[in-house]
């Protein structure tokens, strides 16, 4: 008999199947690790630092035990080993289970995936390489051995963090390392990170503040004049904590540096798909919302009475239109994870744009339509549906690829080449 008809309905199934999509098994052991600890560990806690908006340090904690605070260190250097499409799927189905600890875990990855396995991809001669590999085992260290959390504030409410001018937030080179000033705002981890992995831009002499010298450092949590301030009580991904980072005169040693200098400015340029990192969160959410309809139509979300509603062929067209939504964005960012590499093509980019968009707009709208097709009793706050809702809005305003920004440079690079002008 063919399996699908054998298979019973299982709504926390993996959301990209190993064999269909055609992954390794150790890919399918790191992806499978993901799922079961967010089922175990996160969906129990999830609501309660949504309602509080404090951090779930506890999560990162029994993260440490699991290896999943190394998940894309080299297995030489103690971690997990992930790549990059294999660190997408795993904090997928952590957004799935708790969108804010997916989230926040997402910005202690990328200090480690864009200082590992990404770097490993672009162009240093031999000295800086070894330079870097040096000070990267530092970082590696101190989070497997040690459970270190990292953050990674970037925004500073201007254009910097969208890409187009140099960040105000500035390092001058001093004896032994840099002197770190400015202030970053939405910096996730706020208060529970050990280190905050800011970009600045790095001034010597009378040098211009330019992009090509953005720095990428991690300044320890407590430095002398790093202070957290202001409230934070958003709507969603609460806990995240996201409040505001104060540098003033921060001495930073150099071997806080997780990127060599000059080396973000070349990862920004030739692996673009490095900012889609945060949408595997939003992916995972789409699913979450997806799961929660069938188990509620069906009668069986926990936690309400088993009331079956799936007769109706009005829930059964809704969810039709969810699951051809779901399965739309599903295709469109598995495509664009697995072809992220070092120089992509200009059509994967723009496929990459088109893929972050789709996630981040969809993610909300399947939500949307869960509440619609579910109905009012299934968004009371004992339910996670609308803690889902709430999250998913988030996705398209985060920087650099908002929604946002994704039309507007899709657009455009679809009807220009570089240069073309209209004069
Ligand atoms: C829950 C949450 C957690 C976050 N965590 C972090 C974090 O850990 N680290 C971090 O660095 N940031 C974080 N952010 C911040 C996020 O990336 C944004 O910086 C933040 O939402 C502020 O953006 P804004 O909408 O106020 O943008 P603004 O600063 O007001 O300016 C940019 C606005 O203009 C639009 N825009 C800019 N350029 C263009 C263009 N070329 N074309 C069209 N539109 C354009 C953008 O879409 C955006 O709306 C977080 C945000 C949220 C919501």
């Amino acid at each position: 008999m063919p399996d699908s008809l054998t298979d019973t309905l299982a709504p926390d199934a993996p959301i990209f199947d190993p064999a269909a999509f055609r992954l390794s098994p150790r890919q399918a052991e790191i992806i499978s690790l993901a799922r079961r600890f967010g089922q175990q560990v996160l969906a129990p806690r999830a609501a309660e630092w949504d309602r509080s908006a404090t951090f779930p340090l506890a999560n990162f904690r029994d993260m440490h035990r699991e290896g999943l605070l190394g998940i894309c260190i080299p297995e030489e250097e103690g971690g997990l080993g992930a790549d990059f499409q294999t660190y997408c799927l795993a904090a997928a189905e952590l957004g799935r289970y708790c969108g804010a600890t997916a989230l926040s875990w997402n910005m202690h990855v990328c200090s480690t995936l864009w200082s590992g396995p990404l770097a490993d991809d672009l162009e240093m001669d031999a000295a800086t390489r070894a330079e870097h590999a040096a000070r990267r085992s530092l970082h590696f260290r101190r989070i497997v051995e040690e459970g270190a959390i990292y953050a990674q504030p970037f925004s500073e409410g201007g254009a910097a963090a969208a890409g187009t001018v140099a960040f105000g937030t500035e390092a001058w080179a001093v004896p032994g390392g840099f002197r770190v000033n400015g202030k970053k705002i939405f910096a996730s981890l706020s208060g529970a990170a050990d280190y905050y992995g800011i970009l600045c831009t790095l001034r010597e002499g009378d040098d211009k503040p330019s992009r090509r010298n953005t720095l990428y450092l991690a300044v320890p949590a407590n430095a002398p004049g790093v202070e957290v301030t202001g409230e934070w009580d958003p709507l969603g991904m609460r806990g995240t904590v996201s409040r505001t980072l104060v540098f003033k005169d921060v001495f930073v040693p150099e071997e806080a540096m997780l990127m060599p200098k000059g080396i973000y400015f070349q990862a920004a340029s030739r692996w673009p798909h490095m900012f889609m990192t945060l949408t595997p969160t939003y992916m995972g959410l789409a699913q979450a919302a997806y799961d929660f309809t069938v188990r509620y139509l069906r009668g069986e979300q926990p936690g309400t009475p088993p009331v079956k509603r799936r007769m109706y062929p009005t829930k059964q067209i809704a969810l039709a239109e969810m699951r051809v939504t779901l399965e739309q964005t599903k295709a469109l960012w598995f495509q664009a994870i697995t072809e992220a590499r070092a120089d992509p093509s200009r059509e994967q980019v723009q496929r990459a744009w088109a893929a972050q968009y789709t996630v981040m707009e969809n993610a909300n709208a399947i939500a949307a339509k869960a509440i619609r097709t579910c109905g009012g009793q299934a968004m009371l706050k004992s339910l996670p549906l609308e803690r889902i809702y709430r999250d998913s809005r988030c996705g398209s305003l985060m920087l650099p690829w908002t929604a946002e920004i994704c039309i507007d440079r899709l657009g455009r690079d679809c009807l220009y080449n570089p240069g073309e002008t209209d004069e």
